[in-house]
């Protein structure tokens, strides 16, 4: 008999302690991110700065960063046309360019390839416009002090990253 009271005993203050584990983090859940937490509105579109090509932002798994790539897959672009037969790779430039005694371009062409620079002259990194902020900095909750960083459907601490959903009403 005992015995079944003091486990009964325990199990309630079992639910005590899960009862208050909840209450504190609905206080921590409210008390982070000062504001309304209206659901951000992104741009999730854009183009290349160099060449136009259309281009998506991407987000990591958790939220805390992105990268824009370009719809068509590719990392590199070519501003302009290129002439037939140009040649597709480092190597064979500085063939070219040996062939035609043109030793100042081959050294300039070597030395960018030997600081790791990969790219042939009309080739480029895509980078993408960043687009203008559609978010009414009103509407912009703060945390720990500072703007949270809006991300698909939640807002960001720039502390401790911390991520809280928003509303969706
Ligand atoms: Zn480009
Ligand atoms: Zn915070």
């Amino acid at each position: 008999m005992a015995m079944t009271e003091s486990a009964d005993l325990s199990d309630a203050r079992g639910h005590e302690v899960e009862r208050l584990e909840e209450a504190i983090a609905t206080w921590r859940s409210t008390r982070r991110g000062r504001g309304r937490m209206k659901m951000p509105t992104l741009a999730t579109r854009s183009s290349c700065e160099v060449c136009g090509t259309p281009m998506h932002r991407t987000w990591t798994d958790d939220l805390t960063n992105y990268r824009w790539r370009a719809e068509d897959g590719s990392i590199t672009g070519v501003a302009g046309d290129i002439p037939d037969g140009a040649p597709t790779s480092t190597s064979q430039l500085l063939e070219l360019l040996a062939d035609r005694g043109d030793m100042e371009a081959y050294s300039t062409v070597l030395a960018r390839y030997q600081l790791g620079d990969t790219l042939l002259p009309w080739e480029h990194h895509h980078r993408a416009v960043e687009p203008a902020s559609q978010i009414d900095p009103e509407d912009v909750p703060t945390c720990h002090g500072w703007p949270m960083r809006a991300a698909p459907g939640a807002w960001i601490c720039r502390v401790d990253h911390a991520i809280t959903p928003a509303r969706t009403f």
